[in-house]
């Protein structure tokens, strides 16, 4: 993998080794389960607590606000149906936009065949959920919104403390994935009034498979998980303690200095973007130019198709994705660029390149020259283009 470059942290980001290192005891010598009575138990629930804390510390939460779960998706099902069944005597209606994450859509998806109502709010031609467009769809019926911090797939961070403001005045309970935007923005939950708030440790360097949920003192939401008191009676199972240490020890390396995270992440970033549309005709940039994360490029190349450019990438050493990952490898054009007006074709031909830690300014260029050569021969197989050229 040396020479590789890894352009896919949207995706999933490597484990960083101070991170693993904070982990291992609890793999090994610190065994013990945090729910018995005992020293290892003790050492294993303290363990937790200290996560708890470094969590509530890096998005203004109070610690008892911080519930552990499995993963981001669970936090957003958690969020969405533990709303929706507590306050089903309030009304039945959820406002949503339609970029959200599939863990959210897919959820409320599954809720309306439950008796639930969800708006699915158009965005604009960046992406973005107009927050005057959230007051507009809020009725006597509805019970939550829930709107992500930052777009998977094209970046774009969403107005959510206008949001934020709209919703609290309104007495509806607000729900933000922030899964990306975790180590790339100051999150406060307070400044941002969101009631309940998704994230997950492998987006900034953590493991797989630990997530956490913030839920505001006081917010209606019902258990997902039945069984043991584990997460104060509100997520039953034997806590993975190594997972949500390493999700602890994450979570405040990754907020400890995010102007300088950041800047360097945007200086590839707008390397490539500029590059790619100066140097490569017939492409364009999906998302917003300044509302958008620091990792993230999302480029259409017309008369391509992103799979094949994938896939040419891949043999030179370079791992991006097509859209998100969990679409790709399905043949439908992904639902985010279609709600942002691109035609199937066009669509079909975008790359997402998320820089993050691993990189250098020199990896963008890499790849820029690298796509020159692989888009000229991926045209130059295309009927389309030899029509478009000759005319
Ligand atoms: C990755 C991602 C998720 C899912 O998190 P997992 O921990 O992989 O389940 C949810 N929402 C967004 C916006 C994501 O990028």
């Amino acid at each position: 993998m040396d020479n590789r470059i890894y352009v896919d942290h949207s995706a999933t980001t490597p484990l960083k080794r101070e991170v693993l290192d904070a982990m291992l005891p609890y793999l090994t010598e610190n065994f013990g389960n945090a729910s018995t009575v005992y020293a290892e138990g003790r050492e294993a629930k303290k363990a937790i607590n200290i996560a708890r804390e470094q969590v509530a510390k890096a998005i203004g939460a109070q610690e008892k606000e911080i519930f552990f779960t499995g993963s981001g998706t669970e936090a957003d099902n958690w969020a969405i149906r533990g709303v929706a069944m507590a306050n089903r005597q309030k009304g039945n209606h959820i406002i949503t936009s339609a970029v959200e994450h599939h863990a959210v859509l897919h959820t409320c998806m599954a809720l309306e065949k439950e008796g639930f109502e969800v708006t699915y709010l158009p965005v604009d031609e960046y992406g973005m959920v107009s927050p005057e467009s959230v007051k507009n769809a809020i009725t006597d019926k509805t019970i939550l919104v829930t709107i992500m911090t930052a777009n998977n797939e094209i970046g774009t961070i969403m107005p959510i403390e206008e949001i934020g403001k709209i919703t609290k005045e309104a007495g509806v309970l607000f729900h933000t994935d922030a899964v990306q935007a975790i180590g790339m923005m100051d999150i406060d939950v307070n400044k941002l009034n969101v009631d309940l708030l998704s994230l997950t440790g492998h987006k900034f360097y953590g493991p797989k498979g630990s997530g956490a949920l913030y839920i505001r003192q006081g917010a209606k939401i019902s258990t997902f998980i039945t069984g043991g008191g584990q997460e104060r009676n509100r997520r039953a199972g034997t806590e993975n303690v190594a997972a949500i240490v390493g999700l602890g020890k994450a979570i405040e390396l990754a907020t400890a200095d995010i102007p300088a995270h950041t800047t360097k992440l945007m200086a590839m970033r707008d390397r490539f973007i500029d590059r790619v549309l100066a140097e490569i005709p017939y492409t364009r940039l999906n998302g917003h130019r300044t509302e958008r994360m620091a990792s993230n490029a999302n480029i259409s190349f017309e008369f391509i198709e992103g799979e094949s450019l994938l896939l040419m990438l891949d043999m030179k050493g370079i791992s991006a994705s097509s859209g998100s990952a969990c679409t790709s490898g399905s043949l439908d054009p992904s639902h985010v660029l279609l709600a942002i007006g691109l035609k199937h074709e066009v669509a079909h031909g975008s790359l997402r390149v998320t820089f993050g830690e691993s990189n250098k300014v020199e990896d963008a260029d890499r790849i820029v020259d690298e796509l020159k050569t692989i888009v000229a021969r991926l045209r130059d197989m295309s009927p389309l283009y030899e029509t478009v050229k000759n005319n």
